[in-house]
């Protein structure tokens, strides 16, 4: 049974994400993943009771369970990371999804994401069930403090902190009352940064605004900056491990133009190197690499894939255009409070945000989806491609057709009965037009396909 997403299992708690699901879950990440296992939260008011429940199953099994406590993902992994005798670690938390919701994301010994062969192996004992150990081999629980210090501690050691601190830079850093409430408030003060925090009350209920850092929900922190005078605002999504920026003069800033600045910045700190991104990324990001001495590497959609693309292919660099960013040098996930800070060395070297922003080349990017029955997504990528098997295809993620002026993606959603369809160009007209003529391309497709498939089982209409 197919359990994991994207990122982990995620659901509404008491409904689909039940203490029994979490207790049995625990029991299969303590067979698979080993001896000693570090759990951590973020802020949602289910997350002790799922955390207690997976616990329970842990140490039923034989595992001792550290307790960090309420951290961000990046926290986590970082502690997971750094001890050779933890062997794994979970996660608590539905990132960005509404507060109803919360998951479970584990966590390999070496800190990174679970494989997908990791976690079919813990689905399928999740099926089979796990034996338990006799009284005397009950694991143990232990809370552990400091995994939030000592993450903040690593990333001020990973930047010019002095840099950063004599540029007597003002932020406004809106926490989303999620679990970076501590840890990048904290950071701003050890980095010499003078920090205004909206939203740092760990309330599980997201009172604020919803948790996913989009540029609708940043309407406050927006004008916050412009009232304070602020050099940038920093904001990140439920459980930390993604951050977005905001201009000095109020302006969002997308996650393919933050992407595309800490490129620059990364290939210029390391003498050029490799950024890998993934094919829904704006040629934004390649344009101004290439021009920075460095080279793209493309992969599917999933953080995951990027950094285990990145670790495999020596990556000094790379993300997704959600404001997720992965730094080689410090560690293999995303890695929120550490862009916020490298955000800010390049700040404190190269001058504000704003200007660096509009020195960038200029793209646009439709973004629309359609309607698709998730048995017809396959269907109508294999028509798609068939229809234009002479052009530059692209197969990665979905299908991705290249044009000497800009490129068509189109993808099926992972999550809902849904097909994406993105088409860039520096031209906002020619973007425009090629997204019209795939979104009715592709619906004139589903209209045969879902007509055959009635024909064929006239029954199931
Ligand atoms: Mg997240």
């Amino acid at each position: 049974m197919k359990m994991f997403g994207t990122n982990g299992i995620r659901g509404i708690a008491n409904e689909y994400l039940s203490c029994e699901l979490a207790l049995r879950i625990g029991r299969s990440v303590g067979a698979v993943l080993g001896g000693r296992i570090a759990v951590a939260t973020d802020t949602r008011v289910s997350s002790e009771m799922i955390k207690s429940a997976l616990a329970s199953g842990l140490m039923s099994v034989g595992s001792d369970v550290l307790d960090l406590g309420m951290v961000p993902t990046p926290a986590l992994q970082h502690f997971v990371k750094n001890r050779p005798e933890v062997t794994g670690g979970v996660m608590i938390t539905a990132s960005h999804n509404p507060p109803e919701f919360n998951g479970i994301k584990c966590i390999s010994g070496d800190g990174t994401e679970c494989t997908p062969e990791e976690e079919a192996r813990i689905e399928d004992l999740y099926e089979t069930g796990v034996g338990c150990v006799g009284w005397r081999e009950v694991g143990s629980v232990t809370r552990v403090e400091g995994a939030g210090d000592e993450y903040v501690e690593s990333i001020v050691s990973a930047v010019d902190a002095g840099l950063i601190g004599h540029a007597g830079l003002t932020v406004c850093v809106d926490c989303a009352n999620g679990a970076s409430v501590n840890t990048t408030p904290e950071l701003m003060r050890r980095l010499g940064v003078r920090a205004i925090t909206l939203n740092g009350n760990p309330q599980g209920e997201f009172p604020g605004h919803p948790s996913e850092p989009t540029e609708d929900n940043l309407s406050a922190l927006k004008r916050m900056v412009v009232d304070t005078g602020a050099d940038l605002g920093i904001a990140h999504d439920g459980d930390a491990d993604r951050c977005v920026f905001v201009t000095g003069d109020g302006r969002y800033v997308s996650g393919d133009v933050s992407l595309a600045l800490l490129s620059r910045y990364i290939l210029g700190r390391n003498g050029g190197g490799k950024v890998v991104v993934t094919v829904a990324t704006s040629s934004l990001v390649e344009e101004v690499s290439e021009a920075a001495g460095g080279e793209v590497q493309y992969t599917a959609v999933g953080s995951p894939i990027v950094a285990r693309a990145m670790r495999a292919d020596r990556g000094v660099f790379g993300g997704e255009e959600n404001g997720g960013l992965i730094f080689a040098d410090h560690q293999y996930c995303r890695d929120g409070a550490m862009g916020a800070a490298m955000m800010l060395e390049c700040i404190a070297r190269n001058g504000a945000l704003s200007e660096q922003v509009d020195s960038l080349p200029r793209y646009r990017t439709v973004k629309t989806a359609i309607a698709c029955p998730d048995d017809l997504k396959r269907k109508l990528i294999e028509s798609v491609s068939e229809a234009h098997s002479g052009e530059r295809c692209n197969l990665t993620d979905g299908l991705r057709i290249d044009y000497d002026d800009g490129w068509v993606l189109m993808r099926p959603s992972g999550t809902e009965p849904k097909f994406r369809i993105y088409s860039e160009s520096k031209d906002p007209e020619t973007a425009e037009r090629r997204s019209k003529e795939f979104v009715s391309e592709a619906e004139g497709i589903l209209r045969n396909l879902s007509r055959a498939s009635r024909t064929a089982s006239p029954s199931s209409a």
